[in-house]
């Protein structure tokens, strides 16, 4: 029996344990310490931006964005309809309504051309999302919401270290939200993170972090807050992530070509991901779609590749299909697109020899479900 390859693993190689220990050794493992603000100090430096508030998951720092940037209910907000599913969850947390949009075909961010029409007077603001690693195309979507007046929130949970136009991910919009959850390109474990350049945003949501105490009179509470806040032990084990950021990012580039080498000969069966002009991906994921077949087809691929000790995971299904947001909408490149995905192992951990065996697997999956649904059927709506 080989090993048993995982879709995503954590490393933690670094001072993580170093730090941690520090922390019980002195006793700082609430949300007070040193490694806060040293951990948000490098993730604002990393990105360009002149502030990053952690929070305790990337879901909290969502919402705590959406909380400051002053949702309110009965508002609208767009998102792409391929995400995960904090993305809508969020919005719904203000009684506010997610619009959903169509995605691009490949990299599946949300289609500046679609946006437009989505557009009511009640609507505030954005949520792009740099899907699996990908920046979404931010200076088109910015030239909408200027022209809107409207707020841009990055969803970067899935980008961390993602280019657009030279530019960082967490610097290309009002405010930006990270994520490092276990699977993350960085983990605390669970954890979040807000970046933006605006001074005011900032103290508003470093104070609803809080509880919304006042910073200059303990325990007078002017607002009703939240308690968003990380500790200092997740912080530790962020900064140990941090100092290593750089060999994160080469690794998982490193990785896109092993994938792009080994299965640029199945270019007839598979789409394989690519990065668009000025964009740099951080290859959270590597994906991979199948050029024909239905979702039964590609859930067989990877119960094939699954009893080979292949851990994948099928690309997010839409939002329009899931029951909180459910529509008949048809959104024709996520419903087509969607359902052909598969997220292949990408992580640190992997070698150039599992990145082998993983492609010879693959290849074997699609040559013996070859004869199955050859003909494509769109999701039904
Ligand atoms: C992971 C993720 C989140 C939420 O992060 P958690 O830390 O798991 O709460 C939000 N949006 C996207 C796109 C994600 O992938």
């Amino acid at each position: 029996m080989t090993n048993r390859i995982p879709v995503a693993e954590p490393t933690l190689s670094g001072n993580e344990r170093k730090y941690v220990l520090d922390c019980l050794d002195t006793n700082w493992i609430s949300s007070n310490g040193k490694y806060i603000g040293m951990f948000e100090k490098s993730f604002a430096d990393f990105c360009g931006v002149k502030h990053a508030i952690a929070c305790n998951n990337g879901t909290t720092s969502l919402h705590l964005a959406l909380v400051a940037l002053g949702l309110a209910p009965g508002d609208e907000v767009i998102i792409p309809t391929v995400t995960y599913i904090a993305t809508a969850n969020c919005v719904r947390y203000c009684h506010a309504t997610p619009v959903l949009v169509d995605v691009e075909p490949g990299t599946l961010n949300i289609d500046p051309a679609a946006i437009e029409a989505a557009i009511t007077p009640k609507t505030r603001g954005i949520i792009p999302v740099h899907l699996y690693g990908h920046p979404a195309k931010m200076d088109l979507i910015r030239s909408i919401t200027e022209k809107h007046k409207l707020f841009v929130l990055e969803d970067a949970a899935e980008a961390h270290g993602a280019t657009h136009g030279g530019k960082r991910v967490g610097s290309l919009g009002t405010v930006a939200s990270f994520s490092f959850f276990g699977n993350k390109i960085v983990t605390t474990g669970e954890g979040g993170m807000l970046t933006t350049d605006d001074d005011a945003l900032a103290d508003k949501m470093r104070l609803l972090r809080g509880q919304g105490m006042d910073p200059k009179r303990r325990y007078w509470f002017p607002v009703i807050g939240y308690n968003y806040r990380m500790t200092n032990i997740q912080a530790a084990i962020g900064l140990g992530q941090m100092e290593q950021i750089d060999e994160k990012l080469s690794k998982r580039r490193t990785i896109g070509t092993w994938y792009n080498n080994e299965l640029a000969h199945l270019s007839e069966e598979i789409e394989l991901p690519y990065e668009e002009t000025g964009s740099r991906h951080s290859y959270w994921m590597y994906n991979i779609f199948l050029k024909t077949g239905s979702e039964q087809r590609r859930d067989m691929v990877m119960k094939i590749i699954d009893q080979a000790g292949i851990e994948t995971r099928p690309v997010f299904y839409p939002m329009h299909v899931m029951p909180p947001y459910a529509e008949t909408t048809q959104y024709p490149v996520a419903d087509s697109w969607a359902c052909r995905g598969i997220n292949l192992p990408t992580h640190e951990g992997l070698t150039e020899s599992c990145i082998k065996r993983i492609a010879n697997h693959l290849n074997q999956a699609i040559r013996q479900t070859s004869g199955l649904d050859t003909n494509f059927t769109a999701r039904a709506a």
